[in-house]
């Protein structure tokens, strides 16, 4: 098994020599993931296998794992969201042919005939992360204090609090009024 990750490769070629590659990459490489991270440190473990099941597509199954700090939503501080994801893809070249493919892997889409497989983790890594990443509430400094959300984040507001009695009264006078 190889360490180093070429930067692009042909993933048909790849298929018919049933290459694997394993290792680990810094968190900080991946530009598009690193501006969601509180801090870029840490490194994602990865195993891609790379061959072919029906014969008609190059398949690549795998997994990723590592730890991603986010910013909670909640009370901004950091969040630690661990990821152990598996992988089951297979190579297409023009999107049409997603439809044909089995139900149990997702298309990715070589184009120009080749792949970068820094991608396929990246894409991976940012599939784990949550829409509003929030601490469990027994963990959340501010769901702890049951206060309300920062201003101007009304979008992120948490559910689970129970609306105060006095907001209930003031919708009420607001609808009597109307
Ligand atoms: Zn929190």
């Amino acid at each position: 098994m190889l360490t180093r990750l070429p930067e692009f490769v042909d993933p048909w070629r790849l298929a018919d020599q049933g290459k694997s590659f394993s290792g680990q990459e810094k968190l900080r490489n991946f530009s598009r993931l690193r501006g969601l991270l509180t801090r870029p440190d840490g490194e994602v473990a990865f195993e891609l296998r790379i061959g072919r099941d029906e014969g008609r597509w190059p398949r690549i199954k795998g997994w990723v794992r590592t730890t991603l700090n986010l910013e909670c939503q909640r009370c901004l501080e950091e969040l630690g969201v661990p990821v152990n994801a598996r992988l089951d893809l297979a190579v297409i070249e023009v999107p049409g042919e997603a439809d044909a493919l089995p139900e149990s892997c997702e298309p990715v889409l070589a184009e120009d005939g080749r792949l970068r497989l820094l991608d396929i983790i990246e894409d991976e890594l940012l599939l784990a992360v949550p829409q509003v990443p929030r601490h469990e509430a027994e963990d959340c400094a501010v769901a702890a204090q049951r206060a309300v959300a920062p201003q101007g984040r009304a979008d992120t507001v948490q559910t689970e609090v129970p609306e105060s009695p006095f907001a209930v009264l003031a919708g009420m006078k607001t609808k009597r009024k109307n």
